[in-house]
């Protein structure tokens, strides 16, 4: 049966050299292996001991049903070298029974001599097999495992290493930030990316009460139970067999501000997730802490931290003044609602703090280009208000239109030695609307606003009126 049995060991020992994923490595074997008559097929699966399910390497880890083979296969290997049509057998004792037909032929992957997955190799019904090839595989099967090793532990220290940039990124990103409703989903995002296999929730405490602020909904009451447990002691509380595990958010001063839950159905909570969603919730908590007093801070500012134009208060109080002075002396008066395009794939693509700097530049475009009687506001996120007084609306085309050309021709500089780029270009939607007597000014902003939907439906980078 074997055709060059040096021939094949030195393509293994290929294999073993080059640096590949599980899913390449079970093609480069399937290749190795075509060489011997009869060959079908090869699978390789490892047992996740904290869960006791069988995962398949090859199709990004999926867990096999309950009712699979390869869990009796398993079973049934412990302490042998071979599965053969069901049945376990030891090297020396396969000697005596030397007129093996075998259809499939399961080999344990070991790991510090304990069984810590399992090959399936599948042939045509009834394949002769003799002495020397079950040698051969026996090789073939402590070699695969080493590999297999050391790819999942190279597979683990990539997750590790890409999680510590993050963790380094959260950081940078609240150097700058104190908008609760901004940080939340980019942690909430963040373990998602991390923790797979389970939902992710942030609670935040008010008045005492946990309210959920991401996602949009929580419909499991086993949550609620877990949270009213959480005392300033706790640590972390796992419950439903550690498929639920609750990571309390402290103050400085040692209260429960809030607290990460992970849920799964399915699935306990590993000790790599433990460990991640300890780590990001104590961080998540220096955020929120800061941006809580922050805002306490900030309650009575008027300029907005990051942009330095007139915050979203001071948007409305302006806006209130306006309006009476333009009703009083009859002046016209504009608003102008300005919605970066596509602002999150800068986030994505460069980082948040490029995404900052960004917002920064725009919001320093929109300054130097209007005149020094407008009032620009940063208005939330990545949108910006600005009134016009004593402005018409075809002045306010013009205007628009200006600023609008003046973003689309600047790069902006990104400071920041870790950026790959020194400077990035965006667009920005822009909506109009003049002032009419019969409104308030929320309708007047209103309309600007409805205009801007108009000019993103119609393209972007685009000037529409109400
Ligand atoms: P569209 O053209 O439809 O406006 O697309 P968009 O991606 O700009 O729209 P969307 O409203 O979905 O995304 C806005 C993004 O702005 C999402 C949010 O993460 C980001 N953002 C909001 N505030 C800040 C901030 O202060 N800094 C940074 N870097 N990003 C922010
Ligand atoms: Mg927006
Ligand atoms: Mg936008």
């Amino acid at each position: 049966m074997v055709q060059n049995k040096l021939h094949f060991l030195s393509k293994i020992a290929d294999v073993l050299t080059k640096e590949v994923n599980t899913s390449e490595l079970n093609d480069e074997l399937k290749s190795v292996l075509s060489g011997f008559n009869g060959f079908r097929d090869i699978s390789l699966y490892v047992f996740d001991s904290v869960t006791s399910t069988m995962r398949d390497c090859v199709n990004s880890w999926s867990i096999l049903e309950d009712d699979s083979d390869v869990y009796k296969s398993f079973a049934t290997i412990k302490g042998y070298d071979f599965v053969i049509n069901s049945k376990a057998y030891k090297l020396p004792a396969v000697i005596s029974d030397i007129t093996l037909k075998i259809s499939t032929l399961c080999m344990p992957i070991v790991k510090d001599s304990k069984d810590f997955g399992i090959m399936v190799l599948e042939f045509e019904e009834n394949t002769p097999v003799n002495m020397e090839f079950l040698f051969l595989m026996k090789i073939f099967s402590s070699q695969v495992s080493l590999k297999l090793q050391n790819i999942v532990l190279n597979e683990q220290s990539k997750i590790n290493v890409e999680f510590h940039d993050s963790m380094k990124n959260i950081a940078k990103i609240i150097e700058t930030q104190y908008e609760l409703n901004y940080i939340v989903p980019i942690i909430g995002e963040m373990l998602d990316r991390f923790i797979t296999d389970h939902l992710i929730y942030v609670f935040l405490k008010w008045e005492n009460e946990f309210k959920l602020v991401w996602p949009k909904a929580c419909n499991d009451d086993r949550i609620f139970d877990v949270l009213s447990q959480l005392t300033p002691e706790t640590e972390y509380i796992l419950s439903n067999n550690d498929k639920i595990g609750a990571f309390p958010l402290m103050s400085e001063e040692g209260e429960v501000i809030g607290c990460i839950v992970a849920r799964s159905t399915l699935e306990a909570l590993s000790k790599r997730d433990i460990g991640y969603l300890e780590q990001l919730s104590r961080q998540s908590a220096i955020t929120i802490n800061r941006a809580n007093s922050y805002s306490k801070i900030l309650q009575y500012a008027t300029i907005d931290a990051l942009t330095n134009l007139n915050n979203r208060r001071q948007f409305e109080l302006r806006l209130w003044q306006e309006i009476a002075t333009t009703k009083r002396q009859k002046n016209p008066l504009c608003a102008m609602m300005i919605d970066i395009d596509f602002f999150k794939k800068v986030n994505d693509t460069y980082g948040h703090a490029s995404g900052d700097a960004v917002l920064r530049g725009v919001a320093s475009i929109i300054k130097s280009t209007l005149r020094e009687s407008d009032i620009p506001s940063r208005y939330g996120g990545e949108e910006f208000a600005v009134l016009l007084p004593y402005t018409h609306i075809e002045e306010a085309k013009i205007v628009g239109e200006r600023l609008r050309k003046a973003v689309e021709s600047t790069p902006i500089d990104i400071n920041d030695e870790e950026a790959d780029v020194k400077s990035i270009s965006v667009t920005i939607s822009m909506g109009l609307a003049e002032f009419n007597d019969a409104e308030s000014g929320e309708e007047l902003f209103e309309r600007a606003d409805k205009a801007l939907y108009k000019a993103k439906e119609s393209g972007r980078n685009m000037v529409c009126t109400a």
